[in-house]
């Protein structure tokens, strides 16, 4: 089991890692009060249960909500059925908010718990590989509004964060994958060293190092800059190009990771390329996907990060290292078709 610390100040928080944590939620979250425990549709719903249990041993009365699984949740229709279960069932300010589930319930449970009486207790249990390594600390919450993802939000850091590596059993391989490519995408920006371990290591039998490897790169970020003022957008390497593709293939049932995968390969130099290609192949990124380029760019043009056309960008010209370049939108396109030659 590992423990690291978020250190922010007051708003510092716990993050433990381990194998059989769901038991014990009790021993890490103060549950003895009304706790409404968040989770969606397709969470296997023993996760919410275990969570539930906890709370009644641990003397508080749990009120579980089920939203649908998927990205519609990150709606204000789910942040209204959240806030009216809480308003229904009589939460006050005393009172708390535990997610159970990927990015989708941690994003929503989030922005949920900032923005009931102005701010209640949040506490999150990331199920998906994606939330575990990245997701679920730093304290971005938001819901998505009019096609627009996370453009309604807040930056609300959870009171503490329990990461059960055995709730990955029941993940499909493909969200493995695309939760993988968030760590690797840590690993490329700001650790050769951790870079190596996913290169040559087998990934199953170093998960839980790796999620603590991931985790502690962003946690370093998040402490540099909680508000991404700077350091912080190296964060989103990949994702500029990634969200295109992302919106282009709205409907084809692309997951984030898969789509930031493919928006990373542009924004690699050459030789930082040749290792990441295959390092995307081992941890199972189908890279063969076919996309409509000119869409994928015309929705970066949309992008709330593009302004005036202007954006900026982040490049690794170095494992292990990155940098944020500003640049016009076509200095952008002209990158990424130099390297996707389309
Ligand atoms: P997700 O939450 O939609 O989960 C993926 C699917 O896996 C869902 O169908 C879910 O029901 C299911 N699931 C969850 N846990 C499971 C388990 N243990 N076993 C079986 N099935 C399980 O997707 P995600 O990839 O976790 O998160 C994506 C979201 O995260 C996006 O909305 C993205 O914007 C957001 N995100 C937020 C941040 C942040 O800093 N706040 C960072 C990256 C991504």
């Amino acid at each position: 089991m590992t423990t690291l610390k978020m250190n922010l100040g007051e708003r510092s928080y716990g993050i433990t890692v381990g194998r059989g944590l769901l038991a014990c939620v009790g021993e890490y979250f103060n549950l003895k009060r009304k706790v409404l425990v968040l989770t969606d549709s397709g969470v296997p719903r023993e996760y919410a249960s275990a969570v539930a249990d906890a709370v009644r041993l641990a003397g508080g009365e749990p009120c579980t909500v089920t939203v649908p699984e998927g990205e519609y949740s990150k709606s204000f229709e789910g942040l209204s059925s959240v806030c009216r279960a809480m308003l229904t069932y009589g939460f006050s300010r005393g009172d708390c908010l535990v997610a159970v589930g990927g990015g989708v319930v941690g994003d929503l449970g989030g922005f949920a718990a900032s923005v009931y009486m102005r701010g209640i207790d949040f506490y999150n249990i990331p199920t998906t590989l994606l939330s575990q390594v990245d997701s679920s600390i730093g304290g971005k919450t938001a819901i998505n509004l009019d096609g627009v993802k996370n453009v309604v939000g807040s930056f609300y850091q959870p009171r503490g964060v329990l990461v059960d590596i055995e709730v990955l059993a029941t993940l499909p391989k493909r969200q493995i994958a695309s939760g993988m490519t968030e760590a690797v995408k840590m690993a490329i920006t700001s650790d050769a060293e951790f870079f190596s371990l996913i290169e040559s290591e087998d990934i199953a039998a170093h998960l839980e190092d790796i999620i603590v490897g991931a985790l502690k790169i962003k946690k370093q970020v998040v402490e540099e800059d909680e508000r991404e003022a700077g350091l912080r957008k190296i964060l989103n390497f990949g994702h500029t190009l990634g969200h295109g593709i992302e919106a282009e293939c709205e409907m084809k049932g692309l997951f984030h990771g898969e789509c930031v995968a493919l928006g990373m390969i542009p924004m690699c130099a050459p030789e930082v390329r040749e290792r990441v290609l295959p390092v995307l192949n081992k941890i199972g990124i189908d890279l063969s996907y076919e996309y409509n380029l000119d869409r994928a760019l015309s929705f970066v043009s949309h992008d709330k990060k593009c302004r005036g056309g202007e954006i900026e960008y982040i490049v690794c010209e170095r494992v292990g290292s990155c940098k944020i370049v500003k640049a016009t939108l076509g200095e952008f396109e002209s990158a990424v078709r130099a390297v996707l030659k389309n």
